[in-house]
């Protein structure tokens, strides 16, 4: 085999063997390209749905898509369901987190997570009269599981070093505005019983846990939010860091505000976890939150990020 041929060989198989990548014993696999056009069709499928509140027809047909994304990759799939009160519903609810998983079983592990869940209701909108019109939610959340169903595709045709488990929370955003109680009840149930029998998650252990929210707008800006950055510095530090080497623009190394989201039950649980979120949305919480504000070239600036991260851990 010829030197031009091993070259080859090492890119048919997306691999990277000793002798070609210099020093290094152990071989780096060379990250796949993500691809932003790719995430914006998940973006743009998610919303052909419709709205997606919990316990809706519209969240079962999602869950159902993703299911049958894991299952057509050969990807293994958990449904975690319980019951839980829901905002603006008398009566309990169920709610289903959602766990694909890649690359070998237990170890260290790496946790990316975005919520599902669409809000009820668009309460933000400038109109009044449309205030009670539920969220489509293109930005918030599509765009994080849009970024997360691509990523399990590359996933799936390039085994990781490390096991990654990618989790979809129901439940982020039926919160009324000022009642911290109200959102991330799927979180902050997963961060109490991820370790329970039955659990996937409860076979490995997680090096960390990074959330996609609201990354889909055009123009994107995300600086480092307020919570991870306090309660998880060197995580955050390092995420952002990795996000500079790799050229990635839309990525300020700067503080930004604190927001309550999918993270923080983790962090209360000592488990290093940053937000990559972008707050600054003219219509966040409107009807005005359609794929038309959003761009592929943002969910590629994320998708590089995390898969990055997932064929070079940052530890
Ligand atoms: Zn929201």
């Amino acid at each position: 085999m010829s030197r031009y041929m091993l070259f080859a060989a090492v890119l048919l198989l997306g691999g990277c063997l000793p002798v070609v990548c210099g020093a290094e014993t152990v071989a780096a696999p060379i990250p796949p390209a993500f691809s932003g056009d790719r995430a914006m069709e998940w973006l743009e499928r998610q919303c052909a749905i419709g709205p997606r509140p919990p316990g809706s027809a519209g969240i079962a047909a999602l869950r159902a898509v993703i299911a049958a994304q894991a299952d057509s990759l050969g990807l293994s799939y958990a449904e975690l369901c319980f019951t839980a009160a829901i905002a603006g519903n008398d009566s309990t609810q169920r709610l289903c987190n959602l766990v694909i998983s890649a690359g070998p079983p237990g170890g260290a592990r790496l946790w990316l997570g975005a919520h599902y869940d669409t809000r009820p209701w668009c309460d933000r909108d400038p109109d009044p009269a449309r205030r009670d019109e539920p969220l489509l939610g293109a930005n918030d959340a599509a765009s994080g599981v849009a970024v997360l169903l691509h990523l399990a595709e590359l996933l799936a045709a390039t085994a990781p070093p490390r096991g990654v488990d990618l989790i979809f929370f129901d439940g982020e955003d039926s919160g009324r505005a000022g009642e911290v109680s109200g959102f991330c009840v799927g979180s902050r149930h997963l961060a109490a019983s991820w370790r329970e029998f039955g659990s996937p998650l409860a076979t490995g252990e997680p090096t960390g846990l990074i959330v996609l929210d609201m990354i889909g707008k055009a123009q994107l800006t995300v600086p480092q939010e307020g919570y991870s950055l306090r309660l998880a510095p060197a995580w955050t530090r390092a995420i952002f860091e990795r996000a500079i080497s790799l050229g990635l623009t839309a990525f300020e190394p700067q503080p930004g505000p604190a927001i309550y989201d999918d993270h923080v039950p983790f962090l209360q649980q000592g488990i290093q976890a940053t937000d990559l979120i972008d707050f600054n949305f003219p219509q966040w919480h409107t009807t005005g939150d359609v794929p038309a504000v959003c761009a592929a070239a943002s969910l590629e600036q994320v998708g590089k990020l995390v898969t990055d991260i997932c064929y070079r851990p940052l530890d």
